[in-house]
């Protein structure tokens, strides 16, 4: 049916009664960016803009989306892929502003605003996907994919778009359909409650110290934390809880064992006790459900259904390579056990050793071995410096150059923008560094965008890439000083701000980041080794004040300090890679009790005998209450894949162009191709655990 001509001037008298044209004229979120390269004004952008900004984008990516859901045509890759990857361009752009911003120079009114449109977008999302008719379009261009002479990339495309919705059980049955949502609606419970209970018993346990000679040992920073929460409960003393900054200090340095042991205990037991919080049961369900929501869909296990949309694919190759790492790992482990064990005898330690000793006796043996202090080596890593050597490794290696440019604007001082550009001097990226801890910024490090790279029918969008991080701000007599792992951490993000700047796909979907879990920490993992490379570091390392070269002998204990346990920490890991593994292959739904299931997964890996009443299923919140579900293998799959990718820098030179020309090349193509093939493309083979094995010092 054809629309009367005056169709268009009814739906702008609609729109204008609902959204005044002044307002959209004034809000700087939705008026077209006339700024350097088009980055976001945020010299302009005020609170009150964002909320009204969200909505009409909103209001402008759904009728973008109906209107191929209701296209009269015939659904075509053009009219219905392309055009679905290309709604939403607004809604893109106001909302990275606004998610950015939450995250590193928020406000009450900015948090408010979120969580304002957060309810909204979700809305939004799940319209999209829960619409039959969008559905059957898609289906229908998929059946007939094999005929329409897409590339791969197309392809890809398109193949994705179609399974995001038989993933999520559009393809079924309406029975099935009915009973796949009521296992949705009954999971967000399960794992909202799961981590409430976690919450809920790491928050019971408290414990008040009056003596100070019990609490011997622990640095005065603790001990002042621990009085501050003493005096904040209204008591005197020491008060100690089970969050990380109180519960690792004790046991890594109080010489009081009772106490060591009270609080492992209490610890390892959270969730797994006889009252109203123990996630015993709800373990058991959420597994069963998750095993039933696999099946559904047409996959023998929930980890299968996981794995299928990853890297490593299958369960069996998960499992074998972590068995590889274990079997290799486990010699090592024992040895460690071994020398920590003689080391407390030497202290005059007579019982055997236990699992709340063993953080305590390492900390020493540690000091003993490599003791140097973080202070000692401080002055020899300034933060500008260190970015020089950064970038200048980029420049080395990929021929980039990065410049700052005071032209775009920025949303606090402390940030600054930079303009990247090719070997050629083509443009490549914008990157904004914020590198300082502020009220208004959450913890830790991160790399994000303001605008991903796309290239739809020629018309090429570069990105927008950011480095966050919380490094020691500078005083007035000292710069920024960095600790050596402060300085990995800028690697590692700058690692993830390459795979975008690199990036050079069609689709925005598939570049940069966007790819597979558990190949995304590749890129940001192997620019941490050429922090251990001396030729590198010699190329920036100097003393602030001095200019003076880093002491042979602290730069080769700094080294060397590296692979400090690495058996152990390896089988650490490993054995929470097998728990979740054994979760999620099951056929069957487990009646057995938690402990019994979990000993037989876990306990080869372990050097002590099994803890009664102590679990580490009931609170691992990553599997249940998280997003790792059969995928906390990634930790090691990310360090096995960065370490066998470096290897090849080894043999080759770790400034070797060639080397880094093919690397580039797997950075270019974000998710365009399964990340196994782009992987072999680029080294020649299939991961192997051997270099990772190697490097950690670890091989025979
Ligand atoms: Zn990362």
């Amino acid at each position: 049916m054809k629309k009367p001509i005056y169709w268009g001037l009814i739906m702008l008298l609609v729109m204008t009664a609902f959204t005044p044209i002044e307002d959209k004229k004034d809000n700087p979120l939705i008026k077209k960016w006339d700024t350097k390269h088009q980055t976001p004004p945020f010299e302009l952008i005020k609170i009150e803009h964002y909320v009204p900004a969200v909505t009409f984008a909103l209001g402008e990516a759904k009728n973008e989306v109906d209107a191929i859901i209701n296209n009269p045509e015939a659904a075509t890759f053009e009219n219905t892929i392309v055009a679905l990857e290309t709604t939403g361009e607004l809604l893109d752009r106001v909302t990275s502003v606004l998610f950015n911003l939450n995250s590193s120079e928020t406000s009450p009114e900015l948090q408010a605003a979120t969580r304002e449109v957060s309810p909204k977008l979700s809305e939004f999302y799940s319209y999209i996907s829960l619409d039959n008719k969008l559905f059957a379009r898609i289906k229908s261009v998929y059946d007939q994919k094999d005929d329409l002479g897409l590339n791969p990339e197309s392809l890809r495309l398109l193949e994705n778009a179609y399974l995001g919705f038989v993933r999520s059980g559009a393809n079924l049955n309406a029975e099935d359909k009915k009973r796949y949502a009521e296992i949705s609606t009954e999971m967000s419970k399960l794992t909202l409650n799961f981590g409430e209970n976690v919450l809920a018993e790491t928050n019971a346990y408290t414990k008040l110290i009056t003596n100070e000679e019990e609490i011997a040992g622990l640095p005065a920073h603790v001990k002042e934390a621990s009085a501050y929460l003493a005096k904040q409960k209204g008591e005197e003393g020491w008060m100690f809880n089970l969050q990380a900054p109180s519960f690792f200090p004790i046991l890594r340095y109080a010489d009081n064992r009772e106490l060591r042991e009270e609080v492992y205990r209490a610890y390892s037991s959270r969730a797994f006790k006889d009252n109203e919080y123990n996630n015993s049961d709800n373990i058991k369900k959420i597994v069963a459900l998750r095993l039933e929501s696999a099946n559904l869909l047409g996959f023998k296990t929930y980890a299968n259904y996981v794995l299928d949309r990853r890297m490593a694919e299958t369960p069996e190759r998960v499992n074998n390579f972590i068995n590889d790492l274990h079997k290799a790992s486990r010699p090592m482990a024992l040895k460690e056990f071994e020398e920590v064990t003689q080391f407390a005898k030497e202290l005059g330690f007579k019982e055997e050793l236990e699992r709340w000793d063993w953080s305590y006796y390492t900390e020493k043996l540690k000091n003993a071995k490599y003791g140097f202090k973080e202070e000692e080596i401080k002055p020899y890593f300034q933060l500008e410096k260190v970015q020089k050597g950064v970038f200048e490794l980029a420049n080395t290696l990929y021929g980039i150059t990065i410049i700052e440019n005071k032209d775009i604007q920025v949303y606090h001082e402390d940030v600054t923008a930079y303009e990247v550009f090719d070997a050629d001097g083509t443009f490549l990226s914008v990157l904004y560094t914020d590198f300082f801890p502020r009220e208004s910024k959450r913890g830790g490090a991160w790399s994000s965008s303001f605008r991903s790279q796309s290239n739809i029918n020629g018309n090429e969008i570069r990105p927008f890439k950011t480095i966050v991080c919380n490094f020691t701000k500078p005083t007035e007599t000292k710069p920024s000083l960095l600790s050596f792992g402060e300085v990995t951490t800028f690697l590692h993000e700058f690692g993830h701000a390459a795979h975008g700047m690199f990036a050079n796909t069609v689709y925005p979907s598939m570049s940069g980041t966007s790819v597979y879990w558990d190949f995304v920490e590749l890129p940001s993992q192997i620019m941490e080794n050429w922090a251990f490379e001396q030729e590198w570091l010699d190329t920036f390392v100097a003393h602030y004040e001095t200019g003076e070269k880093i002491p042979q002998e602290l730069i080769q204990k700094l080294l060397a300090s590296k692979n400090f346990l690495a058996g152990s920490s390896s089988e650490r890991q490993l054995s929470l890679g097998m728990n979740d593994m054994a979760w999620h292959t099951i056929t069957e739904p487990v009646t057995e009790d938690i402990e019994t299931f979990e000993d037989r997964s876990m306990q080869p890996t372990s050097v002590f005998k099994p803890l009664k009443g102590s679990v580490s299923s009931t609170s691992f919140s990553h599997i249940f209450a998280g997003g790792y579900a059969s995928a906390y293998y990634s930790y090691k799959w990310a360090e096995v894949l960065d370490a066998d990718a470096f290897s090849l820098f080894k043999e080759k030179g770790i400034f070797d162009k060639e080397t880094a020309t093919a690397f580039r090349k797997l950075l270019e193509a974000g998710g365009t191709e399964h990340p196994m093939d782009l992987y072999v493309k680029f080294r020649g083979h299939e991961p192997g655990v051997d270099a990772l094995l190697e490097r950690s010092g670890l091989k025979e």
